[in-house]
């Protein structure tokens, strides 16, 4: 019998979040402030975030332990599964070993949980009340909605309408946690109300969703923004995904030659792969990490490296980082969650040096694969994680070009129980070859 699934015993469970920024090769840029460009101090961001959070984003602390309550929570479905992808090796006849992390089993569906629950924790320990935040497809909305009733927080959820249009389910699953869900642009802020002068059927973008939280935010006390990728302290906790997998691939003695992720806004990229590209970096194994985006969305791949707001507003701090330009709004795939103009400053940084590759994927392809993958596998992924697994594809059939067997890892974000019409869509043929 073969070994498909790899699993941590308790007293080996991760305590720590891996921070990458102690081991990058050079600084990460300041961070300027919106009006007066000039680098940002604490204090400038205290209005947006807990204390606790903004040390995080400064920290190059090469490790940071995770507070005993958010361990707690992580236990409800961490560690969560590597898995050996035998039946699609198979179905590709191809040398490669092929596994997978599986995001999908947390609470809500996705990823985004690891960092919710850290940045509620932190939220309700410095007395706030009230979260505001945006979403695209929603996963982050109700990974947060989550968070948010087991911390007794409010959340309020600004979701970018085509996607409100889209996914009636995520909206309900966001009000089933007990968050509040509004379609952006609306007329319940300044930004929204702006836009939609302009042009009352704007569709949204996570940039605008992004304006109208963080303007929300600022108006009370009790109130804070909490935002579920690109910033540093995101990517952070997300690296308990990659903690884990290194003890697995220990557990399944191999290790990685190529490491996988989709990529929007960089969190769940940087979350899997930054363990092991700290190896790397440590002089340890050499591995190459691929992120993947849309074609309709190539920040990594065709945007440029400057300075630029995180929203539409200009509301955010200006980072460095790859960008399509903070008004850029992609076409509508189905694919919410890598909807962003902008990325993650450090897998930014990381793409400048060269110590990362990036490639994007069209809709339809990513759909094919998703579709092999879950009638060899079984799992129905997220349209966000079909991108990594049909690179993956793309790899383990190079190999079988080559005659060369790799060791391929990739990280399934989320499952797509939620993405039903988009499965249809691309079944019944109503997919459009050109996003
Ligand atoms: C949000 C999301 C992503 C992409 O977001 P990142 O910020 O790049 O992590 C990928 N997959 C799923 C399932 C998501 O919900």
């Amino acid at each position: 019998m073969f070994k498909r699934k790899f699993y941590i015993p308790d007293n080996k469970i991760p305590k720590k979040w891996y921070n990458i920024a102690s081991d990058l090769p050079e600084a990460l840029p300041a961070v300027l402030h919106p009006l007066t460009r000039v680098p940002i101090t604490p204090e400038d961001l205290s209005p947006l975030f807990p204390m606790e959070i903004i040390k995080q984003e400064v920290s190059t602390e090469r490790f940071i332990d995770i507070p005993e309550p958010v361990l707690d929570v992580y236990s409800l479905s961490r560690p969560s599964p590597l898995i050996r992808a035998y039946n699609l090796e198979k179905a590709l006849d191809t040398p490669a070993k092929i596994y997978y992390k599986y995001e999908g089993v947390n609470p809500a569906g996705s990823h985004k949980v690891n960092t919710a629950v850290a940045q509620a924790f932190y939220n309700k320990s410095e007395g706030i009340k009230r979260l505001t935040t945006e979403t695209g497809a929603g996963q982050w909305g109700s990974a947060l909605s989550f968070a948010g009733a087991l911390f007794n927080l409010e959340i309020d959820v600004y979701m970018v309408r085509v996607s409100y249009n889209q996914k009636p389910y995520r909206r309900a699953l966001i009000e089933s946690y007990g968050g509040t869900v509004t379609a952006s642009p609306s007329s319940r802020t300044e930004a929204g109300r702006k836009i939609l002068a302009e042009n009352p059927n704007n569709s949204g973008s996570l940039g605008i969703a992004i304006s109208e939280a963080v303007e929300m935010a600022v108006q009370r006390d009790d109130t804070k923004y909490s935002l579920g990728s690109v910033l540093n302290h995101v990517l952070l906790h997300q690296t308990i995904i990659g903690n884990e997998a290194l003890i697995q691939f220990d557990l399944a003695d191999d290790y990685p030659d190529i490491v996988i992720a989709c990529a929007g806004g960089g969190s769940n990229f940087g979350g899997f792969a930054f363990p092991f590209i700290g190896e790397m970096l440590r002089g340890g194994k050499s591995v190459k990490s691929i992120a993947v985006e849309p074609f309709a969305c190539p920040t990594l791949t065709k945007g440029v490296y400057e300075y630029d707001y995180g929203d539409t507003a200009h509301l955010t701090p200006l980072m460095k980082m790859y960008t399509l330009g903070n008004g850029f709004i992609p076409s509508s795939i189905h694919a919410g969650g890598l909807r962003y103009h902008g990325m993650s400053p450090i897998i930014s940084l990381l793409k400048k040096l060269n110590l990362i590759d990036a490639v994007s994927q069209k809709q339809v392809d990513c759909f094919e694969a998703g579709i092999k993958f879950a009638r060899t596998e079984g799992i129905l992924p997220a349209p966000e994680s079909t991108h990594a697994i049909k690179t993956a594809i793309d790899e383990a059939l190079k190999c079988k070009e080559e005659g060369i067997s790799r060791t391929i890892a990739f990280n399934l974000s989320g499952h797509g129980h939620f993405d039903m019409s988009a499965y249809s869509d691309y079944l019944n043929g109503n997919m459009s070859n050109n996003d």
